[in-house]
């Protein structure tokens, strides 16, 4: 019953898988690493298990260093899993040089509030228990 409980208390868990491995290992370091296809050279999310553009899966992984770009962001009111405190920010962001790529961050300290789309963000990685770490704004603003 305890482990149950513990489990309703938590976010969901991402479970790594061949394809996101590199990427929850980097951000364990505090790094985002994203896809480059090797056939035409777009830059892909973590989730892509081929090149969206050419379904090239010629894939390697590269640690992203561009900015990253606050795209909207919402404030959840009733709480996604039992046990979240609400309010709880989250945001949306695009890296500068590919916006299709996506990326979505917790905002637990609601950095993004007064910031318009487009301003700069930096994005990092937040502990989670023994659970892989989730992605989390810790900073913004024009720099
Ligand atoms: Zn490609």
């Amino acid at each position: 019953m305890k482990m149950r409980e513990r489990e309703m208390t938590r976010p969901p868990q991402p479970v790594p898988t061949q394809e996101t491995q590199p990427f929850w290992d980097a951000a364990r370091d505090g790094r985002v690493v994203l896809w480059h296809c090797n056939a035409c050279g777009r830059t892909a999310g973590p989730l892509s298990p081929r090149c969206p553009d050419c379904l090239s899966g010629s894939l390697s992984a590269l640690t992203y260093e561009g900015r990253v770009l606050l795209k909207g962001r919402t404030v959840l009111t009733v709480p996604a899993y039992e046990g979240q405190s609400v309010p709880a920010p989250v945001a949306e962001c695009v890296i500068e040089d590919e916006p299709r790529v996506t990326l979505i961050a917790a905002d637990p300290d609601d950095l993004t509030r007064d910031l318009a789309p487009g301003t700069p963000v930096t994005l990092g990685f937040a502990a989670n228990g023994d659970g892989v770490p989730l992605a989390t704004i810790t900073g913004g603003g024009p720099s």
